[in-house]
């Protein structure tokens, strides 16, 4: 699959997904003086395809990086790069962990059956590397606990700890100038979990943490860039499911009735699929 740079504004680019790998996407915002590269990118091939579509398309070079949270997909791309990574102190602490594995067949079954890895995870890094795996994690240099601030020059970046089920560890970059959210994985289940979950609780505290930052487009990693529509479409499913989980004290069929009386037609798959979630999340 092809993968395309697409610009947002003249400041912000990003290199759309792919599917199969699990390459996330990777993004540009460039102030006057700097230029931040949002996550590593899941291979050096990866992390320097980006910087190719970037030189390209005439744009600059990053001069930093920033990882969003600690999951291969999002920072094994950054031994590929030069120039100085942040990320929180939490996201640091789970890359030491990484930091030393080994990545061949052998090392991921062991790990996979330790319940260290997911399947889904070490399927991906089997597509994406389908040779020798002698990746290095580069460790962040600059972290941070709760918020920093960049100033690139004429445009601020704001780097805030969300967390959620997905990723503990995990932050969000908000653009304050272009009013855009760079929101990564974080609307995305607990993958690591015996079964794919929500939790209410983690939801609603990461929703209203998005939700202080008054963004009109939102990135999401492994899908795109969205209207502000289509966020508060997306937070209102998983608001209203995590307060059918608790009242329906997980059942699955009366929340999946109430959540269609709801909305007044038809679920869609993806919306029964994370009611499910949240059921999961509920039962243990
Ligand atoms: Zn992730």
């Amino acid at each position: 699959m092809e993968q395309k740079l697409i610009s947002l504004s003249k400041a912000i680019s990003y290199l759309t997904p792919v599917g199969p790998t699990d390459r996330p996407i990777l993004m540009s915002v460039s102030g006057d003086r700097h230029t931040l590269m949002i996550d590593g990118g899941n291979s050096e091939a990866h992390a320097k395809l980006f910087l190719e579509k970037l030189h390209e398309a005439g744009k600059p070079q990053p001069t930093l990086a920033a990882v969003t949270h600690w999951h291969w997909d999002h920072v094994f791309g950054l031994s590929a790069l030069s120039v100085p990574v942040i990320s929180s102190v939490d996201t640091r602490r789970e890359m030491e962990k990484l930091a030393v594995y080994s990545w061949d067949d052998a090392a991921l079954d062991q790990r996979v059956n330790e319940g260290i890895e997911i399947p889904f995870c070490a399927n991906a890094i089997r597509e994406e590397f389908p040779g020798e795996r002698d990746m290095t994690i580069v460790l962040p240099d600059i972290t941070f606990e709760d918020e920093l601030t960049i100033d690139l020059g004429g445009l601020t970046c704001v780097l805030k700890q969300v967390g959620g089920d997905h990723a503990p560890d995990g932050i969000v970059v908000y653009i304050k100038e272009e009013r855009v959210l760079f929101l990564a994985d974080a609307i995305v289940p607990d993958l690591y979990a015996p079964s794919w979950r929500f939790t209410a609780r983690e939801t609603l505290s990461l929703l209203d943490k998005i939700e202080a930052f008054d963004a009109q487009t939102y990135v999401i990693s492994h899908w795109k860039a969205i209207t502000r529509q289509e966020y508060v479409k997306e937070a209102d499913l998983l608001r209203t499911l995590a307060f059918l989980v608790s009242e329906h004290e997980g059942d699955l069929d009366h929340i999946l009735k109430e959540l269609e009386a709801h909305k007044g037609e038809p679920l869609e798959m993806e919306e029964a699929e994370t009611a499910d979630y949240f059921v999961n999340g509920y039962r243990d």
